[in-house]
């Protein structure tokens, strides 16, 4: 049995096969990152017409890695929103025609929750561990979600404005870094030996799980005014921005964990790529006695990609969740309502 996966939520194309015995098989990926730097940011009309172009040389490239076996397809996963209308349409129209024309079914996949189960993607799919608190930190999201079950999902905590990533992008920006820059912007904090820009720590005193992190983003424009820019300083304000972000993320992941009384913390999203992020969970769960363990995906799932979406389809398709050929797109679809699209 093999899925089909295809994922255009915003502005990379990713088509990739998930094979039941032998796990991911293909895993292609077209990002429009150049594009973005042309224009300052993602132009989702532009970003719509990219995934057009993009999509059917991708999906060939993909077919030819199983040689184009087609009948060896038990379905295609498609992700079906969150995400823009323009790019999400591309992906759900392409994969449900041609699921019509191969006569297979189509499993609408909303993208939150497949970055957040990419985790056990590398261990080969047998048993999904719930339930775990999930830190989902991405480009447009920075939630705490209770994963109770593979269709019961609850957002605890959520942020009131920008997300991490998006915090990360426009300061990193201000320090002439092309977008996404977070990965960079942690690259120049590592180049730190020092925390002299004092940042604040939002939220982290409130009692409930939310975050606000657009603050911190006009915190860090503030001191890029009022400092003449070097690489030093450059990274000394990278690096207490960054520490910021990830000391509240840290807090607030721990409270979680306290309050749910779960021992497993998985994070996902492009953020959780991150290193540092990385170690200091790790420590909060040895230190704080909660004997918890940190699951992650391997970098280059954290971010879009097909293989992800191909993945949770398979999943899926295990558990009987598939529909005949249906064009569904939801740009709002919350993961607390993953398992019916509207
Ligand atoms: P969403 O999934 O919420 O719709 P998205 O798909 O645009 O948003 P992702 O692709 O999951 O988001 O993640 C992209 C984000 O991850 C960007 O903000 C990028 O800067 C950030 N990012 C990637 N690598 C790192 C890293 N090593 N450290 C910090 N941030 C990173
Ligand atoms: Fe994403």
């Amino acid at each position: 049995m093999r899925i089909l996966g295809i994922e255009t939520s915003c502005d990379d194309t990713g088509i990739a096969i998930f094979d039941e015995k032998n796990g991911l098989i293909t895993n292609q990926l077209n990002s429009q990152s150049q594009l973005n730097i042309k224009y300052g940011g993602i132009i989702p009309e532009l970003a719509a017409r990219k995934h057009l172009n993009n999509i059917i040389p991708l999906i060939r490239l993909a077919l030819y890695d199983i040689n184009n076996e087609i009948s060896t397809i038990s379905a295609i996963a498609y992700t079906a929103g969150p995400g823009l209308i323009g790019s999400l349409l591309v992906g759900a129209t392409i994969g449900s025609s041609l699921a019509y024309s191969w006569n297979i079914p189509v499993i609408p996949i909303n993208h939150m929750e497949a970055h957040l189960l990419t985790f056990m993607m590398k261990k080969f799919f047998n048993s999904i561990e719930f339930p775990f608190i999930g830190l989902l930190v991405s480009g447009k999201h920075t939630q705490i979600i209770n994963a109770i079950s593979m269709t019961n999902y609850k957002i605890i905590g959520t942020s009131m404005d920008d997300a991490a990533g998006e915090a990360l992008d426009k300061t990193a920006l201000l320090l002439g870094i092309n977008p996404p820059g977070g990965a960079q912007l942690s690259k120049l904090a590592e180049k730190s030996t020092n925390t002299k820009f004092v940042f604040p720590r939002p939220m982290i005193h409130h009692p409930n799980l939310n975050f606000s992190f657009s603050g911190l983003k006009t915190h860090a424009k503030k001191i890029i005014q009022n400092n003449k820019l070097n690489s030093k300083i450059k990274s000394d304000i990278a690096r207490s921005f960054e520490d910021a972000i990830i000391d509240v993320l840290v807090f607030k992941c721990k409270k979680a964990l306290i309050q749910t009384g779960y021992k497993r913390l998985v994070i996902a999203g492009g953020v959780s790529s991150n290193l540092k992020l990385r170690r200091e969970l790790k420590k909060m769960l040895k230190t704080c006695d909660l004997h918890g363990k940190l699951y992650y995906a391997d970098p280059k799932f954290c971010t879009d990609n097909g293989a992800m979406i191909s993945y949770l389809g398979f999943l899926k398709f295990k558990k009987g969740i598939f529909t005949s050929p249906k064009i569904q797109v939801n740009s709002t679809w919350s993961i607390s309502k993953s398992h019916i699209i509207e």
